[in-house]
């Protein structure tokens, strides 16, 4: 039996789209997240990918506790998680971080760098004396990269670099010690060149403590650097996962296809034909019928617009349904 600490079945996340009306009392929903399944071992990286609006930040709110799930099951450390009350929620904060997107938007500019590390601790009430929680903010600090940790404590958040702020958003996440960080798109607001300073940073972390990490991320190319495993979301499903270097070599679904053609390689030589997919991304209030991404797929065939693969066992017969196809998708 494979030692999973978090396990998803079945999640489903919908929003209403607007509120019934006097005379219109049927009220649309948003498929945000549709039926994802996930696992996840200790110290293990897994990167969500996917165009925007696929549901890849949904999923990490509604597992963060953010957002009440519609359906389906979350347990962590083998507890069902799903509707967890709001202390088990608040002692799960303990153990399950998120770091967002935009640093900027993540810090309150009134204070220090050292408040802003300590309120976890202080939030939580996890420190008794005032050298404990010092001590504690220099770690997480240090652990984050930003060393010595004297030189940044006293500073305010406009007196530092968006790679700076981004690994004091970290040291906030790893001041609790976490063993889950959920990283919604962590480098995509910040300049080219200090991206693989941060995800290395990742690296070292999952590393050094054995933290897991949900990658959340549009980027195909930033996976490949240090995710364990890759799943590949489209309108609110998994529809492809596997190890890393499987993905990134054979990618089976057409979807998983047209992303990586469009990742940048520097060598001419190595770059594939580029694999453009046609229209928009379908509403996710209005889904196309049979598999939802037949609008789309270049090799799709009549029964793609009847069947939906992902009904019948998500991921697996979706996929295999992709490898009969597979001698078409060039
Ligand atoms: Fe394309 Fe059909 Fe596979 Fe869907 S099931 S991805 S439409 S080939």
């Amino acid at each position: 039996m494979q030692d999973y600490f978090l396990e998803v079945q079945g999640l489903k996340k919908y929003f209403q789209a607007g509120r019934p009306g006097l005379f219109n009392r049927s009220v649309e929903q948003i498929h945000a997240v549709d039926g994802v399944d996930l696992q996840l071992k200790r110290g293990e990286v897994v990167a969500m990918v996917g165009e925007s609006g696929c549901g890849k930040s949904t999923l990490a709110l509604t597992l963060m506790g953010l957002e009440e799930p519609t359906a389906g099951k979350i347990a962590f450390e083998s507890k069902d998680i799903t509707h967890a009350g709001e202390h088990a929620r608040k002692l799960l904060r303990q153990k399950i971080q998120m770091i967002f997107q935009d640093p900027y938007e993540s810090l309150n500019p009134t204070q220090t760098i050292e408040e802003i590390v300590a309120e976890p601790l202080d939030v939580h009430g996890l420190t008794h004396s005032k050298a404990e929680r010092e001590a504690k903010v220099v770690k997480a600090l240090e652990d984050a990269g930003l060393k010595p940790a004297a030189s940044y404590m006293y500073r305010f958040p406009h007196q530092l670099s968006g790679g700076q702020r981004q690994r004091v958003v970290i040291a906030g996440a790893l001041v609790l010690e976490p063993l889950l960080l959920i990283a919604d798109e962590p480098v995509s607001m910040l300049d080219v060149s200090i991206r693989a300073e941060i995800l290395n940073l990742l690296a070292d972390l999952r590393r050094t403590r054995q933290i897991s990490i949900i990658l959340i991320t549009h980027d195909l190319g930033t996976c490949g650097y240090f995710a364990d495993r890759i799943a590949v979301m489209y309108l609110g499903r998994i529809v492809e996962i596997g190890p890393t270097h499987e993905i990134l070599s054979n990618p089976r679904h057409p979807y998983t296809k047209a992303l990586l053609s469009v990742v940048p390689v520097p060598n001419p030589r190595l770059r594939k034909q580029r694999f453009i997919l046609q229209g928009e991304t379908p509403n996710p209030i209005n889904l196309p019928g049979g598999c939802r991404f037949h609008p789309r797929c270049p090799v799709a065939v009549v029964q793609c617009k009847l069947t939906d693969p992902a009904y019948v066992t998500v991921g697996q017969a979706h996929r295999a349904a992709c490898l009969l196809l597979d001698s078409n998708i060039s």
